[in-house]
């Protein structure tokens, strides 16, 4: 008779963050980071910035395909080389990254995190000074494990990696993930706390000091 099956582990570590590491492109790693459909290169450390939540986002990587299947969707995105051209925050001192293409940095990691499936098909630029002249896009298959993208807070917009505390972030809906002090705080709390910070931003200096969110991507801006 063959052994039963063990059962994983109560103690088995918790996963890393994949970092993508390239002799070509810099010595600071980069992550990947994923909403849905929406994939974006991150900074899987703060490499002490003044604020650590505040400019994560490297680049965007694709424009959302709702035609793909949920299951396709997952784990390939049509790279968009124009998105890189949208950034969070036009004042970020990212500006470096977006001399090197979004292709080479997916694909030169030493750790492999994605490959070209080969199909190639063509999006309307988000550059504006494209006009919305259409480009090439190349299907990409991530072939790293989810557990591997870095994780941000729903509620409160903070980064996995931020803090000393270095416990990776909860799943707490489709995609969507919670630090362990909005976690213990409860979906109650975290909403209105969340609703309220809503509120509070409008009236705040936005331009200055907003955060980097991946759940909302319409606010990404154009630098170009
Ligand atoms: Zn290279
Ligand atoms: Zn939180
Ligand atoms: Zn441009």
């Amino acid at each position: 008779m063959s052994e039963p099956s063990t059962p994983t582990s109560p103690s088995a570590p918790q996963a890393e963050i994949t970092q993508l590491c390239s002799r070509h492109f810099t010595s600071i790693p980069l992550s990947l980071s994923r909403f849905q459909r929406r994939w974006f290169l991150t900074f899987p450390r703060t490499y002490g910035l003044p604020d650590p939540d505040s400019q994560r986002i490297v680049c965007a990587l694709n424009s959302p395909d709702y035609s793909a299947s949920d299951e396709h969707a997952r784990n390939h995105f049509w790279l968009n080389p124009s998105c890189r051209s949208q950034r969070w925050n036009p004042s970020d001192s990212t500006t470096k990254y977006s001399a090197v293409s979004p292709i080479h940095l997916l694909l030169d990691s030493s750790y492999p995190v994605a490959r070209l499936t080969g199909r190639i098909r063509s999006e309307p630029s988000n550059d504006p000074h494209d006009e919305g002249k259409q480009i090439a896009c190349y299907e990409v298959e991530v072939v790293m494990l989810d557990d591997g993208l870095l994780r941000q807070c729903y509620y409160c917009l903070t980064w996995e990696a931020s803090g000393k505390a270095n416990s990776r972030f909860s799943p707490s809906g489709n995609d969507i993930y919670w630090c362990s002090s909005c976690e213990a705080a409860g979906w109650v709390n975290s909403t209105i706390r969340k609703l309220r910070l809503q509120d509070i931003l409008p009236w705040s200096n936005v331009d200055e000091n907003a955060k980097d969110n991946l759940y909302s991507p319409t606010r990404l801006m154009t630098t170009a």
